[in-house]
């Protein structure tokens, strides 16, 4: 049985390994955002040729100039996001598909945007394959957001606006919270939540290196 569940998945310990040693050795602690890592096949959304690689401690090329998400930091951010099974979550930069993948199974539904059409159809493919059927990706433009599906209990940027675009805000419910690396050069994580009257509160978290959030719809 073992053995089958290791040909099933032979790159199940170094994912548990990650998780350990990367992700709850540097701190995170809620148990439903490990299991969540601990479930998502992290080297499914990797190229072929680095695979081996999948669950090394920093982030990886996906073509087209962009990368997947050091494990760290996608754990990190995803506990700081404090999702609730009932969310409905609104990712920009979808990339590989991985945090979306890792979000999936812990919200409602995750729409996700990405910029670049071969990133949006591969990573809608590898989705579709896996399973999470509760994954809409669409390729736009992320500074617009999402207006046919908003609000949005959590809004996550994995690619770094100069500023927070005021129409994400504009998007997300009054409770709610945004979590977006900011900045040109230097960047960190900042966290937004719109109180109930609707104003805002910001919190400056981690320095961190995203790709840049592009302006304008590529082709
Ligand atoms: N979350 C991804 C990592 C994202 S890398 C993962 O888990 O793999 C950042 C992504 O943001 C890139 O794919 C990039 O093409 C995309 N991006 C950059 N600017 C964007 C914009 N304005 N709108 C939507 N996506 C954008």
């Amino acid at each position: 049985m073992i053995a089958l569940l290791y040909l099933a998945d032979p790159f199940q310990k170094a994912r548990h390994a990650m998780v350990r040693e990367q992700i709850q050795a540097r701190g995170v602690k809620d148990q439903r955002v490990l299991d969540a890592l601990r479930r998502t096949p992290r080297h499914e959304f990797v190229p072929s040729e680095l695979q081996a690689h999948s669950y090394d401690d920093r982030p990886l090329p996906i073509g087209y100039g962009q990368t997947i998400s050091q494990p760290y930091i996608v754990g990190y951010m995803t506990e700081l996001l404090d999702v609730k099974p009932d969310h409905r979550v609104l990712e920009i930069g979808t990339g590989s598909g991985y945090q979306a993948a890792v979000l999936s199974s812990l919200v409602k539904h995750v729409y996700s945007m990405e910029i670049v059409p071969e990133l949006a159809r591969s990573s809608q493919t590898t989705l579709q394959r896996l399973g999470c059927k509760n994954v809409t990706v669409r390729h736009g433009d992320g500074y617009q957001g999402w207006q046919e599906e908003a609000p949005f209990d959590r809004i996550i940027l994995t690619a770094a606006p100069a500023e927070i675009p005021n129409p994400l805000v504009d998007q997300l419910k009054p409770g709610g919270k945004l979590l977006a690396p900011v900045g040109e050069r230097y960047q960190e994580l900042v966290l937004v939540e719109k109180l109930a009257d609707g104003s805002i509160r910001r919190r400056p978290s981690i320095p961190v290196m995203f790709v840049p959030m592009v302006h304008g719809t590529k082709r």
